[in-house]
């Protein structure tokens, strides 16, 4: 949709760029910000060029200085402050900074018009050039959109016609001279400004693409990090979302005293190689993938479950009660040995079973215990268990060469 919007302004010399439907708000708020930066420093330069004007009262028109004082200093600018402090405070909706704007420049190119039309002076019918001063601004320098300041430029002329016509020197050739000029000029900053609103279209719809280009790249990327932690095969966490976990588990059992422990399981499928020898691969992919949905089932909500690597499960478990680590270990192996996968083969039973190698680390070892001093002392408790004869777990306690705190035997 903004790619075709895009487009279609390219190629045409005056082609519109339009804003989808969708967009308007948008845009609207966006040439608010921009016109909030322009209104007021436009309104300073013309409300400058009015009174500075003056000067140019005093030798052109001098029968009229009193009016001209009258006009500029107390007319002219008392109303452009009162307009600038209005929009200063800020706040104001897009089309009252367009009629701040509009109503100005048409107050400014009246008052000068006043000054021409009471003067005798000869040079005050061209005096109303300087309203081509007021045509620029309402053309170019006040950011009107395209229809707007065109309705405004006309208007500013046909005032000037009027009091061309009224004035004590009118003549058809004049009216024609300065009003041609002045059409001439619209003309000319009425292209600028249809130029000045195609860019200002563009600009607001690659910006749009840009913030939607990196809003669908930051999800893709959460996603992508989300993924990255992931085993393909099971959906659980993978080495490196377990890396991750036991790191953040160790950090949070330090900060949190109502843990006393954090303990990893190694839970390793016994014989799995003769499982896969006997079966076939994608026998075994699925065996896989049933005993992670096993191990998943029997741990607590605050338990992780990741496959470190092959055929081997990691379980990370913050712990309050370290005996309560034999009830934990008890599930895991049941849960397993329940799926009744048959593994004919299997020496240790006619189904899949784990071997289980947990280590604790409680309170006092805590402030020392990295990752792998923990997954170093879960792994001597797995080759314990397997060593015991299989289908059983070993729990240890880290940092300790006593003996396991518990060891079940089928
Ligand atoms: P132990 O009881 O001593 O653990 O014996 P084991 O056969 O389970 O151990 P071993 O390390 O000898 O073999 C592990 C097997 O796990 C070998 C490999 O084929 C299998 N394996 C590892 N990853 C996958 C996998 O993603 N899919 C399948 N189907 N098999 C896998
Ligand atoms: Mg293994
Ligand atoms: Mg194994």
């Amino acid at each position: 949709m903004i790619q075709m919007a895009l487009r279609s302004g390219h190629g045409r010399l005056l082609g519109r760029v339009r804003i989808p439907e969708a967009l308007r708000d948008d845009y609207a708020a966006f040439v608010l910000k921009r016109q909030e930066r322009t209104t007021l420093p436009a309104l300073m330069v013309g409300t400058a060029i009015m009174v500075g004007l003056f000067a140019l009262d005093c030798w052109i028109v001098p029968d009229v200085l009193g009016m001209a004082a009258a006009i500029r200093f107390g007319i002219g600018l008392p109303i452009a402050a009162a307009f600038y402090i209005y929009l200063y405070s800020g706040g104001r909706p897009l089309w009252m900074h367009y009629a701040i704007g509009g109503s100005t420049a048409l107050l400014f190119g009246t008052l000068a018009c006043v000054l021409v039309v009471n003067s005798y002076a000869p040079l005050a019918p061209m005096y109303l050039t300087a309203n081509n001063v007021t045509v620029m601004f309402v053309v170019i320098i006040l950011g009107f959109p395209p229809p707007f300041a065109a309705a405004m430029a006309l208007a500013i002329i046909v005032v000037q016609a009027g009091v061309l016509s009224m004035s004590h020197a009118a003549s058809v050739t004049l009216l024609v001279l300065m009003t041609g000029i002045s059409l001439a000029i619209a003309a000319a900053g009425l292209y600028g400004n249809l130029c000045m609103d195609r860019d200002r279209r563009l600009q607001f719809l690659s910006k749009h693409r840009d913030r939607q280009q990196l809003r669908a790249l930051a999800s893709q990327n959460v996603l992508l990090e989300r993924l990255s932690a992931l085993d393909p095969l099971t959906s659980l966490s993978n080495r490196r979302g377990f890396d991750a976990v036991m790191a953040s588990a160790i950090a949070d059992a330090r900060a949190e005293p109502a843990t006393t422990a954090v303990a990893l399981a190694m839970v390793d499928i016994d014989h799995f190689k003769l499982f896969n020898d006997a079966r076939g691969h994608v026998a075994g992919d699925a065996a896989l993938r049933a005993v992670a949905e096993a191990l998943s089932g029997a741990v607590g909500e605050h338990d992780l479950v990741a496959r470190y690597g092959g055929e081997e499960f990691a379980v990370v478990m913050p712990v309050t009660e370290p005996l309560l680590l034999e009830m934990v270990a008890a599930r895991l192996r049941a849960a397993v040995d329940r799926l009744y996968l048959d593994h004919p083969s299997s020496p240790t039973a006619r189904n899949i079973t784990v071997s289980i190698g947990i280590a604790y680390a409680d309170r006092t070892s805590l402030p020392g215990l990295t990752p792998q001093v923990l997954t170093e002392a879960a792994d001597v408790a797995l080759y314990s268990a397997k060593n015991a004869g299989r289908n059983r777990f070993v729990i240890r306690a880290c940092g300790t060469d006593l003996e396991p705190l518990a060891v079940n035997a089928r």
